[in-house]
């Protein structure tokens, strides 16, 4: 191929296309251990991180995490099974979600984990009554906070306005003798989750200050010991034109300068700061081969055999005019662009549409095409099913061997499930 494409950790994309097939997603492990040993060095060491698998849920994805020290943030019996597989241990796991069956919730109990983030005090009262049948005593459990304070910059708020997750802080404070009550569990703190995709440190260190602030005060007002703290995330990584990089080592400076005053007071309290966007969107690269190029009443069209099938998020993430995340000819990288293109999927939809007029080099059909900063959010976020086409094929580089960890799906993963009755 051309001498201008596009190579990972030395691989050039077109032998990595050739051996697994398109569409796929290419994870560079180089990546993801710079985002996380940079953010590493930088954070407070009573702060753990923690990949929240929902941003990208691949067992080898969470397992490299894990083997550099990120413990993981669950919210299913699979992604719970994934962590723990890709050896990431129980008391390094925590799980959430607003609505936990009760088999998840036993799972929970029975593993053992650092905390269950509970989001309702209902929820609570469940859980310690599994525990009494369990024969369990001391069941670490972290209380989902909604708080009341206002926050700002987030591309999708999840609290400080009414919501399903959590529970109020109104609430909370005059929740002493429900607390005392418990028989099996012990509430180690609190949890807050603000939004995903803040892209301005200050928003994020105005969060993690009031989040502090409030399970402080609310340690204080129902007698909590506290020994456990999840200040959120949702830390941004820019997609758009126009839209900065978050400065890490600011943003890591202002986390501390709210921290070192909380330890002051909480000495024995350990922090968490769950991330999944930002650890892991960087690393991964969706990669479709144009088809077809040609042209409609004007407007040139590549026709990939990719779309938003397997990346809903590069139809715009709750923005209202569509923008483009970055995508660019992995086949002719090193080239200039020499004009617009719409880069389409192979969905009968017309809104399978994952770059409008994008610029880029001159694209011949067998070009790859690929969509950048798309290791979060991707096939496990996306419509797979839709025209059952099913999930693409993922590959992990890794000091510089290609690996398949999730094979494309074939035609028995759909159909094996369908039952065709007698008629
Ligand atoms: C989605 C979610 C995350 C991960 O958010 P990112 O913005 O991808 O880092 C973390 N915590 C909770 C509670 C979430 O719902």
């Amino acid at each position: 191929m051309t001498t201008t494409e596009f190579h990972v950790q030395g691989l050039p994309v077109s032998a990595i296309a050739d051996e697994f097939g398109t569409p796929l997603y290419v994870y560079d492990t180089d990546v993801l251990r710079r985002t996380y040993e940079e953010l590493r060095g930088l954070t407070h060491p009573a702060v753990d991180i923690y990949l929240s698998l929902k941003a990208n849920p691949n067992i080898s994805v969470c397992g490299y995490l894990g083997s550099l020290g990120a413990g993981a943030e669950v919210s299913s019996l699979v992604e719970l099974e994934t962590a723990r597989r890709a050896g990431i241990a129980p008391e390094d796991t925590i799980f959430l979600g607003p609505g936990k069956t009760r088999a998840e919730l036993e799972a929970c109990v029975a593993a053992g984990l650092r905390a269950i983030v509970c989001e309702s005090l209902e929820e609570l009262a469940e859980v310690d009554e599994m525990a009494v049948a369990a024969g369990r005593a001391d069941v670490p459990v972290m209380l989902r906070v909604n708080p009341d304070f206002h926050t700002k910059g987030s591309g999708l708020a999840m609290g400080g306005k009414p919501r399903q997750f959590g529970i109020d802080v109104a609430l909370l404070r005059n929740a002493r003798r429900v607390l005392k009550g418990l028989r099996r569990t012990r509430v180690t703190g609190f949890h807050a989750y603000m939004g995903t995709r803040f892209l301005r440190h200050e928003d994020l260190v105005h969060n993690t200050r009031e989040i502090l602030a409030v399970a402080s005060s609310l340690a204080d007002e129902t007698g909590i010991e506290l020994s456990l703290v999840d200040f959120g995330g949702g830390f941004g990584v820019p997609y758009f034109d126009n839209e900065p990089d978050l400065n890490i080592p600011e943003l890591a400076a202002g986390i501390e300068a709210t921290v070192t005053p909380f330890l002051e007071d909480h000495p024995d309290c350990r922090l968490i700061n769950e991330l999944g966007r930002y650890l892991t969107a960087g690393c991964g690269t969706y990669v479709t081969r144009a088809r077809y190029v040609k042209e409609s009443m004007g407007e040139r069209f590549v026709v990939a055999d990719g779309g938003t099938n397997h990346h809903m998020a590069a139809v715009g993430v709750g923005s209202f005019v569509k923008r483009n995340f970055p995508i660019r000819s992995l086949s002719r990288y090193h080239e200039e662009p020499t004009g617009e293109y719409t880069v389409t999927g192979p969905l009968c939809t017309p809104n399978d549409v994952i770059g409008k007029r994008v610029a880029l080099p001159e694209v011949r059909p067998g070009d790859l095409i690929g969509v950048e900063r798309s290791g979060a959010y991707g096939p496990s976020a996306s419509p797979g099913l839709f025209l059952s086409h099913g999930f693409p094929a993922e590959v992990m580089v890794h000091q510089g061997t290609a690996h398949l960890v999730r094979r494309r799906d074939v035609v028995d993963d759909l159909l094996g499930k369908q039952h065709l009755i007698t008629f």
